[in-house]
């Protein structure tokens, strides 16, 4: 087997290269900036994991704005008491002491909601609707000739679209929102007889300015969110998955497996761990270079990637090693896969810096998952089983001993 990847591994380190030698131009930033529209104009290309780091991040942005908003409403009761006739004091009354259920129901609702991304969203999108609700009641229940003494409630789209910057939304949600509080601006000048007069024209211009801004705030904001995960995630060389990400997703998928058998007409899904090592690494990096070992690492994780599934996760374990679950796989299915692994790996060409070939071969350790040991059980078991694929001459693949490899 030959890597097709050969030129784009080189294009990948000269890019890397690159980026060490020079500090990056401000064409190429705007650049970035531009390339991860596509990431911040909906959440379709996020991954699941990068959804629950959003979501618990738009929870806390939730629960800080809810608290603000429940604590701030009431206060205004006492305005509306000074500029508005007793009768129709009620009216409003009414209208407030439902947002306020409505905003401590928000509360309450972030508070109780950890993992739940939907739920968390959906607080979100109440504590906007929450206020613009009331006010379209206001401008409903009131008679018009009252709603131009309101003071106090024009500003409420405005305060919205000025909120959305606060929270990491995507383009398209923030987008909606938007147009939304346009609308209830367009319907409360409709109301007081504003629409089309100067001023009119100028809040609708207003508003829109505003909701440009937050926008791009938006943009920024989950940019850089996305940026930051990527960082804190993933290995940088060869862009799997780092430690910290893999155990972490050793739990869930445990946590997975536990929630399946509770609903026991499925039963259990197994679930395997592969721990693979280069074979005498330190001499590839002692023949052939440094750059080269790191091409070397590159392309096998590209191999890794190609051989496994999408809801597979493949991480790099430590320098020269990788580890990856299988999800829904048994132990015996994982040593196919794995020796499926280590033929590919020994019938690839690997190529260095400047396209050298070099042989390359790995010895893998496998176990099973099982949902119920800590994680790195697990992983100590499968090192075991890669230990004695070291032992035993390498170029080969390992099953953990039952119950446990030690
Ligand atoms: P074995 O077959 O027993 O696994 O021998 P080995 O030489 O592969 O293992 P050893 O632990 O002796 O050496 C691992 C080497 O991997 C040493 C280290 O310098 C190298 N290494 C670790 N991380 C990187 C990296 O990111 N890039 C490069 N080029 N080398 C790395
Ligand atoms: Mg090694
Ligand atoms: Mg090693």
């Amino acid at each position: 087997m030959r890597f097709s990847q050969t030129r784009e591994t080189h294009e990948y380190q000269s890019r890397r290269l690159d980026a060490l030698a020079e500090p990056p131009e401000v064409g190429h930033e705007l650049f970035v900036g531009l390339s991860a529209l596509r990431d911040t104009l909906s959440s379709r290309h996020h991954s699941r994991d990068f959804a629950f780091a959003h979501a618990r991040y738009l929870r806390s942005r939730v629960l800080a704005l809810s608290l603000i908003f429940t604590l701030l409403s009431p206060l205004w009761i006492v305005v509306d008491a000074l500029v508005l006739p007793s009768e129709l004091l009620y009216l409003t009354l009414v209208g407030r002491v439902g947002l306020l259920l409505g905003l401590m129901g928000v509360v309450v609702l972030a508070y109780v909601t950890h993992e739940r991304i939907r739920r968390i969203r959906f607080s979100a999108g109440m504590l906007l609707a929450l206020p613009a609700g009331f006010y379209l009641f206001v401008l409903l229940m009131l008679p018009s000739e009252q709603v131009q003494n309101l003071v106090g409630y024009g500003f409420i789209p405005f305060l919205l679209v000025a909120a959305l910057s606060v929270f990491p939304f995507t383009l398209l949600e923030s987008l909606a929102a938007g147009l939304a509080m346009l609308g209830l601006l367009g319907f409360s000048q409709a109301v007081d007889g504003s629409w089309l007069t100067g001023r009119g024209v100028e809040s609708m211009w207003l508003l829109a300015s505003l909701l440009g801004v937050s926008l791009a705030a938006n943009h920024f904001q989950l940019s850089l969110l996305l940026r930051l995960y990527r960082q804190a995630t993933h290995d940088p060389l060869t862009g799997l998955y780092n430690r910290g990400a893999l155990e972490l997703h050793l739990e869930k998928v445990q946590a997975w497996q536990r929630e399946i058998e509770g609903q026991d007409r499925l039963g259990s899904i197994p679930c395997s761990l592969l721990m693979a090592d280069l074979d005498h690494f330190k001499q590839i990096n002692d023949s052939y270079g440094h750059s080269a070992g790191d091409s070397v690492l590159y392309q096998f994780a590209e191999l890794l990637v190609q051989q496994t599934r999408r809801h597979d996760c493949v991480a790099r374990y430590g320098g020269e090693e990788f580890v990856i679950i299988l999800v829904g796989s048994s132990q015996a299915r994982a040593l196919d896969v794995a020796e499926r692994i280590r033929h590919a790996v020994e019938n690839a060409t690997f190529s260095g810096f400047d396209g050298e070939p070099i042989p390359v071969t790995t010895s893998i350790g496998v176990t099973r998952l099982e949902q119920d040991e800590p994680a790195q059980e697990a992983l100590k078991r499968a090192d075991h089983a890669l230990y004695r694929a070291k032992r035993e001459g390498r170029n080969l693949v390992m099953a953990a001993l039952e119950p446990c490899d030690a």
